[in-house]
């Protein structure tokens, strides 16, 4: 039987955040060994070079020492030897995201593709880690959770781990430190949480909130085949939020008062895009983890993989994550009605959605979504959010034209059995087919408008069948961001066109709109605000100063841009009809009362295909 590789995991010097890592290889390449590291992590769509944080690296063989040359950015080999190689490195890890490797006196965080390196040509070989604790007294009382397989028997320790192939070993991020976990079950099947940072959580509560999203999503799918376990890992901060899918777990970051309190009651708004956060991240595990486009499978973590297919990935996800909210009951529809308020302003504000379909904007995310200037939603449309919101136009289309025999979940269903049980992936065009196949429809004309084209989507009629209202309204000011009716009391403010922010002492602006009246003036991103008609102009005081003029007005604007003081005169106009809400329609006829029970109503993914 083949000799696994052999890696060991030091947490070396948390002061100097140094990790070393070592790799044991038996049966080194006689013509010389090639060692690489991924330029990219699944889930995450931009080249990081993961290499630029290795700090030394030497390579041994016999008990002595033996060349190790660099040939690229990513890649080192290994002079030719006949007897095992091990490769040591020393890793900086101090990057406190999901996607990188964090390490210092109070935790350590890593994901595989910042520690382990591949062994060309070998990477369908089993792997072993072993997993060392950091010097004493840092480490006392930390406690390991992955969802990496061990060989050893007690729960969340150090000690040895295995993965089927390279592939595996670096789809188990590790969180380790003084955690918080809790146990739940989904349909027989273990699943934890494990809670980093310090936070006064009722762990019951989440646990028992998050087994019913689980539940949602597996009713919808049905339980993939090769999971046996699943491990929410949660770094909690005082400000942030984030997730990143994995086969048989996520990594999450969320802000302290995301979280709910013992005691507390209801679902907060916080509490609400944390639940949101977990349900998105779980979808995953099917829905792109599984189930992937043809251009990953497999990944090629060298370079850029092209595909037209992440709105697919994470738009349909997207709809989804909040769409199980209120099937599960966890939301009422009035509070899931908010949510789809606030994306469909989202799409809505941005002009970007003219000049990028989300084919391109798929395909692009490596230079453009993942890589945003100020022009970004002048110039891009997110595939996350205009991804969900076709979702959400195919779902209740297919419903009103199949007489609501067929929906966007059986077409998930037969992409999952299609392209995700057999492991084929989804190739492009994939989802249009089958939707097309299994409804009997001509969907040529919607996928032409909306994904391959920039059409605003028709939701207005199409909710309207599901008994739902459609509403316009004008922004309210830099803080609304849509899903509410919003006051009716409130003087119109005028438009600028332009959003500000706060940094340091100072008010920036941020983005300038395409059209706009800032635009038109010559205002620009990164221009210092100053002063309104010669007043001092602040983000915080910026909306109440544009309810003083009527539209029409000339006002001068005066910024720094860089060091010079310029003078802009700006014609503030009426703003644009750009934030959504949505409401029950108190008259639904019985079609429409059904029509919303089975897209919203609790049975609503019980109906298989
Ligand atoms: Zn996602």
């Amino acid at each position: 039987m083949a000799v696994p590789h052999r890696y060991t995991v030091y947490l070396k010097n948390p002061g100097a955040h140094l990790i070393e890592v070592s790799l044991t290889v038996d049966k080194p390449d006689l013509t010389g060994q090639l060692f690489s590291m991924p330029a990219w992590i699944p889930g995450s769509y931009m080249i990081r070079d993961f290499s630029r944080h290795v700090v030394s690296i030497r390579a041994e063989s016999d008990g002595a020492e033996i060349e190790l040359h660099k040939t690229d950015k990513s890649t080192w080999l290994a002079a030719p030897c006949d007897a095992p190689v091990t490769v040591t490195a020393e890793i900086y890890a101090y990057d406190l995201s999901v996607r990188g490797a964090h390490f210092d006196t109070t935790h350590a965080y890593f994901n595989g593709v910042c520690l382990f390196l591949r062994v060309e040509g070998q990477q369908q070989s089993e792997c072993e880690v072993e997993l060392l604790p950091p010097p004493d007294p840092v480490g006392i009382d930390w406690r390991v959770a992955s969802s990496m397989r061990s060989r050893h028997e007690e729960k969340y320790a150090f000690g040895i781990y295995y993965a089927d192939d390279y592939d595996e070993l670096i789809d188990h991020p590790f969180e380790i430190g003084h955690l918080m976990i809790g146990e739940f079950e989904v349909g027989g099947i273990p699943h934890a949480i494990a809670i980093n940072g310090q936070s006064r959580v009722d762990m019951g509560r989440i646990c028992s909130d998050l087994a019913q999203v689980c539940n949602t999503h597996t009713r919808l799918l049905g339980k993939p085949a090769d999971l046996d376990r699943y491990l929410f890992l949660l770094m909690v901060h005082g400000k942030g939020y984030g997730g990143l899918e994995h086969r048989w777990s996520s990594s999450l970051v969320c802000s302290r008062k995301d979280l709910p309190h013992r005691g507390e009651e209801g679902v907060s708004d916080d509490y609400r895009s944390f639940l949101g956060l977990c349900s998105h991240e779980y979808f995953h595990l099917w829905n792109v983890k599984r189930m992937k486009p043809s251009a990953f499978t497999p990944y090629d973590l060298r370079d850029e993989s092209y595909t037209g297919l992440l709105w697919v990935f994470e738009g349909i996800t997207s709809y989804y994550d909040d769409l199980a909210l209120v099937r599960s009951g966890l939301i009422s529809t009035e509070s899931y009605l908010e949510l789809l308020g606030k994306t469909i302003t989202r799409v809505i504000r941005g002009r970007g959605r003219f000049r990028q379909n989300v084919e391109e904007s798929s395909f692009d995310a490596w230079t453009k979504f993942y890589k945003q200037e100020s022009n970004a939603s002048n110039a891009i449309v997110s595939y996350y959010a205009k991804g969900s919101l076709i979702a959400l136009a195919l779902d209740l289309t297919l419903r009103v034209q199949s007489d609501n025999a067929i929906s966007l979940d059986n077409v998930m269903q037969e992409c999952w059995r299609r392209f995700g049980e057999t492991g084929e992936g989804m190739p492009e065009g994939g989802l249009e087919s089958v939707a097309s196949e299994i409804s009997g429809l001509d969907l040529f004309d919607f996928f032409e408008r909306y994904v391959r084209g920039t059409g605003d989507l028709s939701l207005s009629p199409l909710l309207n069948d599901a008994g739902i209202q459609y509403h316009l309204r004008q922004s309210q000011g830099r803080r609304d961001t849509g899903g509410k009716q919003g006051r009716k009391s409130k003087t119109p403010i005028t438009w600028l066109g332009a959003e500000l922010v706060t940094r340091g002492d100072r008010e920036v602006f941020k983005v300038v709109h395409a059209d706009s009246p800032a635009e038109i003036a010559g205002l620009a991103a990164g221009d210092f605000a100053v002063a309104l008609d010669n007043l001092q102009l602040t983000a915080g005081n910026i909306d109440n100063r544009l309810r003083e003029y009527h539209s029409g007005d000339r006002v001068t604007l005066t910024v720094f841009r860089r060091d010079e003081l310029i003078r802009f005169s700006v014609t503030l106009t009426t703003p644009p009809a750009d934030t959504c809400y949505l409401t029950e329609k108190t008259d639904c006829s019985e079609s429409e009362e059904k029509q919303k029970r089975s897209w919203l109503g609790p049975e609503a993914s019980l109906k298989q295909a």
